[in-house]
């Protein structure tokens, strides 16, 4: 068991806590002009690397609130966090 900084609540256990996905995926800018595998793309394909990756997390059995994290996917830790949109890093 592991504690996840929260950007709003501070630490609290990884049980509070529930996984969305990588993070910094855009919306399709002309999403009527995608093909079937660009969409398929969009939809379903993700990066899946050994080591540092961008994530993002929601405080799901606290504020509830989503955010990003850093996590290293070799070691299961995490790097930093932080309120979406903000740069400064927190762990
Ligand atoms: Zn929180």
């Amino acid at each position: 068991m592991q504690l996840i900084h929260c950007p709003w609540c501070g630490p609290r256990e990884e049980v509070e806590f529930h996984y969305g996905g990588q993070a910094d995926i855009a919306y399709p800018e002309r999403p009527a002009e995608l093909s079937d595998q660009e969409w398929a793309e969009y939809v379903f394909y993700r990066d899946n690397p050994k080591g540092t990756f961008a994530e993002r997390w929601s405080h799901s059995a606290g504020c509830r609130r989503w955010f990003n994290a850093v996590r290293d996917t070799h070691t299961y830790r995490f790097l930093s966090t932080a309120k979406p949109r903000q740069k400064e890093v927190r762990v």
